[in-house]
């Protein structure tokens, strides 16, 4: 059949460059709309030509995945054209082109107008032509543009970390030098978040999730992308449902402590945050969005790879805990769930108290999963045994860092024995 096109024009109130400028950061996309769960980078860098996604949808109700290469990204006339490369809408079009151009009114005035524009080829007659996905992208349009309008900064559940007022505190404005009245996009510029530097752990965490979230992706972080926001988060603008859905208030009290305490490695906390919520991307997740994928353990190959089996019942994750758990608690060897797990870190003893629980956790967590993530991008097969060594000095170091403060200086001793 022959390459056939339709396109809708959407009026919007934000700006063409800020809106242009907010779509080309994928990964916060799924933020500001209901219809976007997530946007992994699979492939190249975020926002450049030839980088591959994987967005996760929810259509007509349904989850759904589109793995699209970006083939255009003009900052001057603010064009993004995304080709599909696979997904449901493959099996119905040979191919599928969605081009988005965000243009100044006509006749002048604010706001802009988003067009859409999708050039397709049918596989047969009977396929329909994508009416409906057109109408999708109108919805979609609508609510980042009311999202845009709309979130403030420090009042709305932007990012998971809540309120940032919460977070940082009556401080806070003054010390990131944004007024009580600013919106999201007042924090970041064309070339990305632009915050003070940290001067607190509440903010530091600010910086973990924002930069996690922009940072093209490096070996240890790849995979944390998918997090819908990531992570993370979002209606016209109901991020607060958002934020429900991502963890139900009154579970706050059994798993905030274990995953945010003074002290703790950002990169581990943040690693353990995810993982918490069962956002990991493990590959039992994965086929959850209908990505037709092995779901088999990616450690020992043995069992489907959920959070709970590679992280506690994997035979992997249970040498490394065997391992640590020796070195600081004798009477036991193993977990058996993830929430016992989490309890364990809440306990205190003399031998173990609470906090070298929740760093020694925190620590294995990361590096269960980073080996994971190795065994399955690297081909590379590391022994528990090795694997604990790493964690055994990061542990090392993380005490040494902070043996100034109260809680850590006696822990090197206790680790050591
Ligand atoms: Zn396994």
């Amino acid at each position: 059949m022959v390459e056939e096109e339709i396109e809708v024009d959407v009026d919007i109130k934000t700006t063409a460059d800020k809106f242009h400028m907010f779509i080309r950061r994928s990964q916060h996309v799924p933020k500001a709309t209901r219809y976007i769960k997530g946007c992994d980078l699979l492939e190249g860098e975020w926002g450049k030509v030839g980088s591959i996604l994987l967005w996760k949808l929810v259509f007509d109700g349904e989850p759904r995945v589109s793995k699209d290469m970006i083939e255009v990204m003009d900052m001057e006339k603010n064009v993004i054209q995304l080709r599909v490369l696979e997904g449901p809408l493959m099996k119905e079009y040979k191919s599928f082109l969605k081009t988005m151009k965000v243009m100044n009114p006509k006749h002048g005035g604010p706001g802009s107008v988003v067009k859409w524009n999708m050039k397709y080829e049918r596989i047969n007659q009977k396929v329909d032509h994508p009416k409906r996905l057109l109408q999708f992208f109108v919805e979609v349009t609508k609510e980042i543009d009311q999202y845009l309008l709309k979130a403030s900064f420090w009042f709305d559940f932007w990012t998971p970390l809540g309120p940032i007022i919460k977070l940082l505190g009556n401080t806070g404005p003054r010390d990131l030098t944004l007024p009580l009245t600013s919106k999201v996009a007042a924090a970041c510029n064309s070339t990305g978040w632009s915050l003070p530097a940290p001067r607190s752990d509440a903010a530091l965490s600010l910086h973990v999730h924002l930069t996690t979230q922009q940072l093209p992706s490096t070996n240890e972080n790849d995979d944390y992308y998918c997090w819908e926001t990531n992570g993370f988060s979002n209606t016209s603008f109901s991020s607060a449902r958002t934020w429900d859905v991502l963890r139900p208030r009154h579970e706050e009290v059994t798993w905030v402590d274990p995953v945010w305490f003074k002290g703790a490695v950002p990169k581990h906390a943040f690693n353990m945050w995810v993982a918490n919520l069962n956002r990991l991307p493990t590959r039992q997740r994965l086929a959850s969005w209908g990505l037709n994928i092995p779901i088999d353990c990616c450690l020992c190959s043995a069992f489907e790879e959920s959070r709970d089996h590679l992280f506690i019942s994997c035979d992997f994750a249970a040498q490394i805990w065997t391992l640590v758990l020796s070195r600081i608690d004798h009477r036991r060897r193993s977990f058996c769930t993830w929430s016992e797990l989490l309890s364990w870190t809440r306990l205190h003893s003399q031998e173990a108290p609470s906090i070298l629980r929740k760093l020694v956790t925190q620590a294995s967590v990361f590096h269960i999963w980073k080996q994971r993530n190795n065994a399955l991008h690297n081909r590379l097969s590391i022994s528990p045994q090795t694997i604990f060594r790493s964690i055994d000095r990061e542990i090392k170091n993380t005490i040494t860092s902070r043996r100034n403060r109260r809680p850590f200086n006696k822990l090197m001793a206790l680790w050591l024995r």
